[in-house]
């Protein structure tokens, strides 16, 4: 097969994410990620297909039947083109596709949210803060470090709020709301679980004192960086939900190594006034209603989607 480097990850989450993305003018970069996207989840589908466990082989079944068709529709008198049909695995940490839909679909929702709390507190800016473990070699472990470190420092927040007797203060006491979401890298030093949140905070949490108090919680990590989010925030929103998406930044053994570990792990969660956000199920775009269109569908042949003309089948046949 071959090897030519699809280079997947946060680009192709930034194309997605983007407000404008369903321009019609965007739409050869948007079909050609996808394809990029498509690619990757191919080559997992090979190197799960030589793997004997149940679990590799029902994953394989799932990639095989996601995103082979794409059904676009093009409204054509504003200009857009928007996702109509597909058939996704939905298994998004070993399928870019999958991951960069529900990545948007994410963004969509939480900056929707933002636009809400924005009107109602304008006093709040959006902050992006990444805290960090050391590096190890065991996957499992060094992920329990990373999410009991964030557990002890989101319950100092929680009862220092709540005015309890005694509890320590954390910077973090300074958000108001929250949303973050647990990411991995490793790039031949061992694993590297972080996390990236967007903080909501009307004075900025201070990244000195932060990296203290993790410090002092992790005791073996001091590493913290915490910078506001300026301009478009759809751009620093989008570090916290390509989380999924840099799996395919791993190699494909270590994509699948961390698949398996971190199944049903919650790699995403949120607090205060980011509570409660829906994220929607279906990994499609809304349609728009009312307005014509013209259908644009395509197949997966020879290394990308091409246009086939065909006639599409009514939404989820
Ligand atoms: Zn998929």
């Amino acid at each position: 097969m071959a090897k030519k480097k699809t280079p997947v990850g946060a680009a192709i989450l930034a194309e997605s994410a983007h407000t404008g993305v369903d321009e019609a003018e965007n739409f050869g970069d948007r079909i050609a990620r996808y394809g990029q996207a498509h690619a990757r989840s191919l080559l997992m589908l090979e190197h799960l297909r030589g793997a004997p466990s149940v679990e590799a082989k029902k994953t394989a079944a799932g990639l095989a039947g996601c995103g082979n068709y794409l059904h676009f529709r093009e409204y054509f008198t504003v200009g857009k083109v928007r996702l109509h049909n597909a058939q996704f695995c939905k298994q998004h940490l070993v399928c870019p596709l999958c991951a960069i839909r529900r990545g948007a679909k994410a963004l969509g929702a939480y900056l929707a949210r933002w636009q809400v709390i924005q009107e109602e507190r304008p006093d709040l800016r959006p902050y992006l803060i990444t805290l960090t473990v050391k590096n190890g070699d065991d996957l499992q472990e060094r992920q329990n470090h990373l999410t009991k470190a964030l557990r002890r420092l989101m319950d100092r927040r929680r009862y220092f709020n709540a005015g309890t007797r005694g509890a320590p203060w954390t910077e973090l006491c300074k958000a108001e709301g929250g949303v973050y979401t647990l990411e991995l890298t490793n790039k031949g030093n061992g694993w590297h679980p972080h996390c990236h949140m967007i903080a909501l905070a009307s004075s900025a949490p201070l990244q000195g004192d932060l990296s203290e108090e993790w410090h002092r919680v992790t005791g073996d990590s001091m590493i913290v960086d915490v910078r506001p989010i300026t301009g478009d925030p759809s751009e620093g929103f989008m570090e916290v939900f390509k989380y999924a998406v840099k799996f395919s930044d791993l190699s494909l053994a270590d994509n699948w190594h961390a698949a398996q570990t971190l199944k049903g792990k919650r790699l995403l969660n949120s607090f205060g006034l980011f509570r409660g956000v829906e994220i929607p199920e279906s990994l499609l775009d809304e349609p728009l209603d009312e307005l014509p269109y013209w259908d644009r569908f395509y197949r997966y042949i020879g290394g990308e989607y091409q246009f086939t003309g065909e006639s599409p089948k009514p939404r989820g046949v």
